[in-house]
């Protein structure tokens, strides 16, 4: 009779880019013959990939933990939060064992440690890695099947002073170009049709490894953010970057969207537009050099998407900095935009700087700077209407095909919504030429483009 497999249970909290690290651990689990059981009565012990990057997550981590701890008792902590062992133990002492973010060789470590895994002369023969955190195999994927991220790198060379990532996560670890598109090359093999490229800064990719030369297919690729475009670009699959620092390098990759290598999209936060707020923020203040770059990348890619994030309210903005931030929204006519009201997290220099805005002024240019942008979006996605656009299939609901095209990312931009997607038999996964026929500020709406 054969043996039960030993059982673990997983909850994963945070960003996408804790979800690739969740992804890595549960691919070694499933490497090691451990079975992965989604509720805690049935798990011998629960892995908790943790978030610590904001106050509210702290308190959803630590909620977590504890909600593992009274329903199975057998708990191995992880992930950002792990970074801050004290807290953890002060709440919960009980936790089995306790590891920062990327640490899989240490989650594997813990949960041998509480559930020895089980002899299995078949799983045996599956090629174990020499090195757990170095992992290159195909994930087993907590998003949906046909997109998947991609960590290149870890940690950040920035200061950036309303961060902590870099004191969490440490400076810049890239890992090195064929590794990725080893990955990358997996993952299509297993029906990825869209690769989405994160790190904390994509752009600095390699500068670590000092862009070392790394041979994959036959070629010589160098560990550099062009040289990885260009290699995943043979895949033949959807691309998207994001995280991308605003590097005057960041040029050398538009041609490549231009040429149809890589999706015309790039994921940019700009954080603000006044220089001396920039300064403040320890970030690159020259505005009139970013507009001009954003007006050439557009004359070399006229269709690029341009998605940015910022943040209104930080310490000392006064109202007339906060009009060039409304300025440069009407210039740069970026597409899709996320902002924040500044908050403070506890351990950034930020939280020092003098004269903090108050709170119920934060939230008026927070509104007053997403009805502006709203505009802009809307605009833009209108000038869409009457075009054919490829799209990826994500889900059927009802009726309809809820796809994407080349210009949203998911999670965080809007949808294409194919009213006959369910009677043109689309599934997700798929992809297909939509003509658009509406638009709002997030979506577009249209048919599946038969031809004739
Ligand atoms: S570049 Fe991003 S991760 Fe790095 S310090 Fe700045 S905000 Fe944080």
């Amino acid at each position: 009779m054969p043996l039960a497999h030993p059982k673990v249970g997983f909850v994963s909290l945070g960003c996408p880019k804790a979800l690739v690290d969740s992804e890595r651990i549960l691919t070694q689990l499933k490497v090691e013959g451990y079975e992965i059981v989604p509720s805690y009565d049935a798990a011998d012990v629960v892995v908790v990939n943790t978030c610590g990057f904001i106050d509210s997550a702290v308190a959803e981590s630590l909620d977590a933990i504890g909600e593992a701890m009274a329903e199975n008792g057998k708990v191995i902590v992880t992930g950002c939060l792990g970074k801050r062992p004290e807290q953890i133990r002060e709440a919960h002492p009980g936790v089995l064992a306790i590891s920062g973010p990327q640490d899989y060789a240490s989650v594997m470590r813990a949960v041998h440690a509480a559930l020895p895994p089980r002899h299995d002369p078949f799983l045996d023969l599956v090629p174990r890695r020499s090195n757990e955190a170095d992992t290159d195999a195909v994930g087993v994927k907590l998003t949906p099947k046909h997109y998947a991220y991609l960590k290149i790198s870890e940690g950040c060379n920035h200061r950036c002073s309303f961060c902590i990532i870099p004191s969490m996560r440490g400076d810049l670890v890239s890992r090195p170009v064929d590794q990725v598109l080893r990955e990358a090359e997996k993952l299509v093999m297993g029906g990825v049709k869209e690769l989405l490229v994160i790190s904390q800064d994509t752009s600095a990719y390699g500068v670590d490894l000092k862009y070392a030369e790394r041979e994959w297919r036959g070629r010589a690729y160098a560990t550099r953010m062009k040289a990885l475009c260009e290699g995943l670009g043979e895949l033949g699959v959807w691309t998207r970057l994001h995280y991308v620092y605003p590097y005057p390098h960041v040029d050398d990759v538009v041609p490549l969207m231009a040429e149809g290598r890589l999706l015309p999209y790039l994921d940019i936060p700009f954080q603000h537009a006044s220089p001396r707020i920039l300064r403040l923020m320890k970030r690159p203040g020259a505005v009139d050099k970013v507009l001009e770059r954003i007006r050439r990348w557009r004359e070399i890619c006229p269709e690029i998407a341009i998605r940015s994030t910022f943040i209104v309210g930080f310490p000392g903005e006064t109202d007339a900095e906060f009009e060039e931030l409304l300025d440069f929204l009407d210039e740069a006519q970026l597409d899709r935009v996320g902002a924040f009201a500044y908050s403070p997290v506890e351990g950034a220099s930020a939280n020092a700087l003098p004269d903090p805005v108050p709170e119920a002024v934060k939230q008026e240019r927070l509104a007053r700077f997403m009805e502006r942008q709203a505009e802009i979006s809307a605009a833009k996605l209108e000038a869409k209407v009457g075009t054919v656009q490829r799209c990826l299939v994500d889900a059927i609901d009802g009726e309809l095909a809820l796809a994407r095209s080349r210009f949203d990312a998911p999670e965080i931009d809007g949808l294409v919504q194919i009213q006959n997607g369910f009677e043109a038999g689309l599934r997700p996964g798929e992809f297909v030429d939509v003509e658009i026929m509406g638009s709002d500020e997030h979506d577009l709406y249209g048919e599946v483009a038969f031809d004739d």
